[in-house]
């Protein structure tokens, strides 16, 4: 259990969370600004903007089938649906109050959304996804036999004023729907910081479009923009997010050996790279297990990552790792090299020790089987230069792995040029 680097892999989610953000922002921004802008009086001009938001969002829903994305798959759906149930009867002209679709969709739009997160991701044609689906169809179910039911009494209570009027002045969302919407937002800001991706900054972004489509849900045409750039965002988050996995290694976060092999390429003058590889790696796997393993990766992954001197590291496979100084020498890096490694050698790694109890007959009178151990754990480093000699960074990369050879030859813990 690593306890020392908390603050720093704290740093990092917020650090992608925010930006993640940024598209969605500039996004809503923009359309915000054009949607007030835009008059169209046409009727034929309007019965055609009625389709665009079906172009964005249906090939958003077969992109997310393809990625195997179902949360974004059914945030698609989700959005064509409310789409054509909210905005046809805005074209024929149908004020809000009288629209009864735009009054349960307030409320059933921010609670599908965050369910939708909740649910996690569990494929689309599948048993999971099944249930997603019957979840939609219980839900259009339940709303046409409340209609049936008693049409005034629930317009009655789903539009029950809640916050006092001189707080909120006649807002076009029912009262119970922003209380709804607000526990949404937080909740999917909450999975944003535990799970940065652009996804799941894009859902906070859609859920922010629709409060705003819902706000001006009188102009037709903002209706029709907003729900446009749904569809938008979701894609650009999908392509977005499928980018980051193919460049970053899943299990640590940072760069992984295919963003190396591209940075290679794009050398062009001296450098320096350095082949770091943990010393003793699999006894401490085979001791303390794999999970583990895995978190003593993460922690010098972050403990890596802090080094000065223009650094950029890499997860090259395994428990090794690449560092990569542009345009420096070996003499320049070195005494940064040098403080990172003793940092590591110095910092301790705590285990919740397993094998404990085990040596322990009486568990009752032997409180150890929580203790937190503490754990030594140490690297050795490669370091190799671009030359005359060693022009292509395939041989700059052989250099450095011999000089790792011989830092693991000579005791390991150590730098070797
Ligand atoms: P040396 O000091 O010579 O480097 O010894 P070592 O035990 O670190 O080296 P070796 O190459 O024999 O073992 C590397 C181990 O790293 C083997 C494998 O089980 C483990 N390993 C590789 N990738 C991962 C991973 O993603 N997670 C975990 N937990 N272990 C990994
Ligand atoms: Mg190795
Ligand atoms: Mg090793």
């Amino acid at each position: 259990m690593t306890i020392t680097n908390s603050q720093e892999l704290l740093k990092r989610s917020l650090l992608r969370a925010a930006n993640a953000l940024v598209i969605p922002l500039v996004l809503i921004s923009l359309t915000y600004y054009f949607s007030s802008k835009m008059v169209v009086t046409q009727k034929v001009l309007l019965d055609l903007a009625y389709y665009v938001p079906y172009l964005f969002l249906l090939p958003a829903a077969g992109l997310a089938w393809r990625f195997n994305r179902s949360r974004a798959f059914f945030i698609a759906l989700l959005f064509a649906a409310a789409h054509f149930l909210l905005n046809e009867p805005v074209l024929a002209g149908v004020k809000i109050e009288s629209s009864i679709a735009a009054l349960f969709l307030s409320y059933l739009v921010p609670f599908n959304l965050a369910l939708l997160v909740f649910l996690k991701e569990r494929g689309i044609f599948t048993r999971h996804g099944l249930i997603r689906f019957s979840l939609f169809i219980f839900q259009a179910l339940l709303v046409v036999s409340l209609v049936y039911w008693d049409q005034d009494m629930t317009i009655k209570i789903l539009a029950y004023p809640l916050i006092s009027e001189s707080i909120l002045k006649s807002s076009p969302v029912p009262h119970g729907a922003i209380v709804v919407s607000f526990i949404s937002i937080v909740y999917l800001f909450t999975d944003l910081l535990q799970h940065p991706s652009s996804l799941a900054a894009s859902k906070a972004g859609i859920l922010v479009l629709f409060l705003l489509a819902m706000m001006n849900i009188d102009q037709s045409l903002s209706g029709v923009l907003l729900f446009s750039v749904t569809g938008i965002l979701i894609v650009l988050a999908l392509v977005q997010d499928s980018y980051f996995m193919a460049y970053h290694d899943q299990l640590t976060g940072m760069p992984g050996r295919r963003a190396l092999d591209e940075q290679l390429l794009k050398l062009g003058g001296k450098y320096v790279l350095v082949m770091v590889d943990i010393d003793y790696f699999k006894k401490f796997n085979d001791r303390f297990g794999h999970d583990v393993g895995d978190q003593v990766l993460r922690f010098i992954a972050v403990k890596l990552e802090s080094i000065a001197g223009g650094g950029k590291v890499f997860r090259y496979g395994g428990e090794e790792f690449t560092i990569l100084f542009p345009g420096k020498t070996t003499w320049d890096v070195e005494s940064h090299l040098k403080v990172t490694h003793e940092m590591i050698s110095n910092s301790r790694f705590y285990v919740r020790d397993r094998s404990r109890p085990k040596d322990v007959p009486d568990e009752s009178s032997q409180p150890t089987n929580r203790k937190l151990r503490k754990v030594k754990i140490t690297v050795s480093m490669g370091v190799a230069e671009k030359s005359d000699d060693h022009a292509n960074p395939g041989d700059v990369m052989k250099q450095a792995d011999q000089a790792l050879y011989r830092a693991k030859n000579k005791g390991r813990n150590r730098i070797s040029t």
